[in-house]
């Protein structure tokens, strides 16, 4: 049995208690992980602290970038085993994990080429002698939390700014997606990082609230769901402390009556159904004009139901299972909860089942017609492959509708006038807009949200921000005296 053993500074650590790994596809344990006892967390902490203080951040930008890029070789030389991995443990299809992997070097690629620019600035003052400027510092550890729907690629949105400033980690994937990122943490050690840079300790939220409340952390960033982003940041206020949170979404993608509806179509298609919905940019709420309306509804209930679900290591197959038991639960029974309210089922509406799918988690490609704004299914995030269907009259109608509810992390919207695109951009309540595309990344591209779907932006420069801190230096050198007891300013 493949055990996922935890990374603590230069060693491999098991533990007395494992969990079991367990493939959505088949249902059966395909790994056991090692659980981290608190001891395991104070020794994780430890070792990144002390990296910190004795190496990293005295290791000069243009070294931590050579290790970087050394770490970005191996994951491309490795992609096509880390992403069969990755699919083993959370069903994504091997498309998507394997380029998630591309994406993962690509990522730390970016981040290596700014550990050594980053920058202060010189500041000119009123008084003559004085020099003044600033230099960016780490924080020095930071916990970094991650969730099961892309174990490694939300790894890759945190850790490579976070090194690249001068910060140590400690990584806590889920329960229900450790492996790779074990792997992972092996995989750097193998091409030379310090021990202590890249710790990773395995467990449950328990793990999780002890590392987020540990002294010795200073500073957190987490993906996942709002309810433990509160919770989290809770733990950081506490120590005040600063946290990043890329939490969900209830994402808006919005058509008007003058989109190309041959790219809107297929774009409300790779918002819902990628990933079997299982992203935080989920496209989930499809806002469509009327004039459209039931041209849209019927296009996207065909498109669905021809979707092909089944193993995800087929190149064939376009979506997987869902990762693990408990979402699986949740999707279907907020699927009863649309069906109660008087939503209709346009295609889907249950498991999928028959052949191989009877083995896994599998859920239909799902399509609610005629919801309103004040339904379940229009307000929370599902996780799932289900679409809402929302028909709105004009652009006021279409942005009070995208904003009114408490998430703001993307939102998509179709259409072929250039102002009304420029009109929407500037009232959408989201950190992400995309015009006539939709779940398109870039490492060099900011990316968070607003309002319930958490603060602090992840990717592109704006990252080096989060993980450094601003130090003021002043230096007299000047020979003039100054009185003491008068503030000199
Ligand atoms: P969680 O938010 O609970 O899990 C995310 C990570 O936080 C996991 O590593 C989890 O560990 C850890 N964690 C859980 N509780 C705590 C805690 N108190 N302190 C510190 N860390 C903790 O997501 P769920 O798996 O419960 O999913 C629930 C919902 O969240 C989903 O249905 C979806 O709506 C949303 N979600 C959003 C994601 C996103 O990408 N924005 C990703 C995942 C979920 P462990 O898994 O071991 O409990």
């Amino acid at each position: 049995m493949n055990v996922a053993r935890m990374v603590i500074g230069a060693d491999l650590v098991d533990s007395d208690v494992h969990f079991d790994a367990v493939n959505p596809f088949t249902g059966e344990t395909w790994a056991t992980v090692a659980q981290a006892t608190t001891a395991d967390v104070d020794a994780a902490v430890a070792a990144a602290r002390e990296c910190f203080v004795s190496t990293w951040r005295k290791t000069p930008g243009v070294e931590r970038a050579r290790l970087m890029n050394a770490l970005a070789d191996a994951v491309e030389k490795d992609a096509a085993r880390l992403a069969d991995l990755e699919t083993t443990d959370n069903g994504k299809i091997i498309r998507e994990t394997t380029t998630q992997m591309h994406f993962t070097a690509r990522n730390l690629r970016f981040f290596a080429g700014c550990a050594d620019k980053i920058y202060g600035r010189t500041i000119p003052l009123d008084k003559p002698g004085m020099f003044d400027y600033t230099v960016r510092e780490p924080y020095g550890v930071a916990a970094l939390i991650t969730p099961w729907n892309s174990p490694i690629a939300a790894l890759a949105n945190k850790l490579p700014a976070a090194l690249a400033a001068g910060n140590t980690v400690v990584v806590k994937p889920s329960e229900h997606g450790s492996y790779t990122t074990c792997d992972f943490a092996k995989l750097a050690l193998d091409v030379g990082f310090p021990p202590g840079v890249i710790n990773v300790v395995n467990g449950d939220g328990a793990v999780g609230d002890y590392l987020t409340r540990h002294p010795g952390i200073d500073i957190i960033s987490f993906t996942g769901g709002s309810g433990t982003g509160s919770r989290i940041a809770a733990n950081a206020a506490i120590r005040t402390i600063p946290v990043t949170l890329e939490l969900g979404g209830k994402s808006p993608n919005i058509i008007f009556d003058d989109a190309n509806l041959d790219k809107a179509i297929p774009g409300a298609v790779a918002g819902i159904f990628a990933a079997a919905g299982q992203t935080c940019v989920a496209g989930s709420r499809l806002l469509v004009q009327q004039g459209v309306y039931d041209q849209v509804l019927t296009a996207l209930g065909e498109l669905a139901g021809r979707i092909k679900v089944g193993d995800p290591k087929n190149p064939a197959t376009e979506m997987g299972p869902i990762a693990n038991r408990p979402q699986y639960d949740r999707i279907l029974a907020l699927m009863e909860v649309g069906r109660e309210q008087g939503a209709t089922v346009v295609a889907g509406g249950g498991p999928a089942s028959g052949g191989e799918l009877n083995r896994g988690l599998f859920i239909e490609p799902t399509v609610f017609g005629h919801v309103t704004e004040d339904m379940r299914i229009a307000q929370e995030e599902i996780f799932g492959p289900v679409l809402s269907i929302l028909p709105f009259t004009d652009e006021a109608d279409a942005i009070r509708i995208a904003n009114a509810t408490e998430f703001g992390l993307v939102a998509g919207v179709w259409t072929q006038n250039i102002s009304r695109a420029h009109r929407l951009i500037d009232s959408l309540d989201a950190g992400v807009v995309w015009v006539n595309t939709y779940r398109s990344n870039a490492a060099q591209a900011p990316f968070g949200g607003v309002k319930r779907s958490g603060y602090g932006r992840e990717r592109g420069e704006d990252a080096i921000e989060e993980y450094t801190y601003v130090k003021n230096v002043m230096l007299d050198y000047s020979d003039l005296e100054r009185d003491p007891f008068q503030v000199k300013i």
